[in-house]
């Protein structure tokens, strides 16, 4: 059998990416704002159904920049239970994360422990949605107005997603959303901003591209963050699956729903009425109070040993990496600590079989019953 991976980046057929590319042999232009450019930053704000889209070489970069565009200081709030990209964002800009708990049941920012954080210096919010399972977004709002904070979405896993019918990648004053390889939607590497005042989209555009505005005018300490013409290529080809793509996820994930919804001592999502969701990622928490210390560890070396790559994602937690460790105390936060403990996501991709899946929940089940027997 052949190795099973967590995820597996989606490609167009190799014949419409080279009809895409053919043109730019013509034009010479490869980066720097060209036509396929504009073209996906169009054809992205239609299909996820927001104001406006302004695409970077990858979500970190957008994520920093856009907090760089929104002029904030001292403290942000954010959650601990996410990928490093989150906090370096902000650690990188100068400002400090502040950690807030998650939730038992998505996993997303507690929003009833956020009032309890903020200071005269936190100047916003930065939660996360999480595997896409999507925020409390109405408390998130009512707290940022009421104490005048902005409130900035890393958005990176939410890619399609809506909430009563609402674009999950619209939510708060703008949002960051990743098309790195092994997303949903990917450009190869790239990510983007979502935001809909005219202002903003100015500066990104700036900060982007060195904070030139014109041949003589420079006015911001930009970075160099422009998507080139070859992966935004690469997104008009993508896009054109994406819809399908979403729904053969689907069949995966609501096959290990089928198989594994009896098993005693672990947690799954399911996905809330008010949710299209976009069958990112298939989270499964092994709960250890049910089996013992160590239960996850022990099934993630059993699938490895039979080739099959989960992944223990969101583990370690941000506040127990080596570059935070020392700042943070990781026991603040005991409802992250114990999900980064307990997590695995399991493979997840568009055309992963469903011969596959019961073989991976086969396996989730046979080997929990072996620790069980010690
Ligand atoms: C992937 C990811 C990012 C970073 O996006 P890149 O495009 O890889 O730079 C940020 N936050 C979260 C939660 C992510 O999963």
């Amino acid at each position: 059998m052949e190795n099973i991976y967590v995820t597996k980046a989606f490609l167009p057929p190799y014949e419409e990416y080279i009809e895409m590319i053919k043109p730019l042999w013509e034009s010479c232009r490869i980066s720097n704002m060209g036509d396929l450019h504009k073209r996906l930053e169009t054809e992205l704000a239609s299909y996820l159904e927001v104001p406006m889209v302004s695409l970077f070489t990858n979500g970190h970069t957008a994520l920093e920049l856009l907090i760089q565009a929104m002029d904030l200081k001292g403290e942000v709030i954010t959650t601990p239970y996410t990928f490093a990209s989150t906090s370096h964002a902000i650690v990188r800009n100068g400002l400090k994360p502040v950690f807030c708990d998650i939730k038992e049941d998505d996993y997303t920012i507690d929003e009833e422990k956020i009032e309890a954080l903020i200071t005269e210096n936190t100047s916003a919010i930065l939660p996360v949605h999480v595997y896409g399972h999507i925020c409390n977004h109405k408390a998130l709002e009512k707290i940022s107005r009421k104490h005048n904070l902005k409130l900035i979405y890393d958005a990176a896993h939410a890619f399609g997603v809506k909430i009563d019918g609402e674009s999950a990648v619209g939510l708060g004053d703008a949002s960051m959303i990743s098309f790195h390889a092994t997303k949903v939607f990917n450009t190869v590497e790239g990510g983007a901003v979502v935001y809909s005042e005219e202002e903003l989209g100015k500066k990104l555009y700036g900060l982007k591209n060195f904070g030139i505005r014109s041949e003589t005018l420079i006015d911001a300490v930009g970075s160099n963050s422009k998507m080139d013409e070859f992966r935004a290529a690469m997104g008009l080809c993508n896009l054109k699956y994406v819809t399908a793509s979403i729904a053969e996820r689907k069949k995966v994930y609501d096959r290990y729903l089928e198989n594994l919804s009896e098993v005693k001592g672990i947690r799954l999502y399911y996905v809330p009425d008010n949710l299209d969701y976009n069958y990112s990622y298939f989270p499964v928490f092994f709960d250890k109070e049910f089996y013992g210390e160590n239960v996850r560890d022990y099934i993630y070396e059993e699938l490895k040993k039979n080739q099959i790559f989960s992944r223990k994602y969101f583990y370690p937690l941000i506040t127990d990496m080596g570059c935070y460790c020392r700042d943070y105390d990781s026991s603040l936060t005991p409802v992250a600590s114990k999900i980064s403990e307990g997590i695995l996501t399991l493979p997840l991709y568009s055309d992963l079989s469903l011969e596959k899946v019961d073989l991976i929940s086969n396996y989730v089940k046979h080997y929990l019953e072996e620790f069980m027997k010690g």
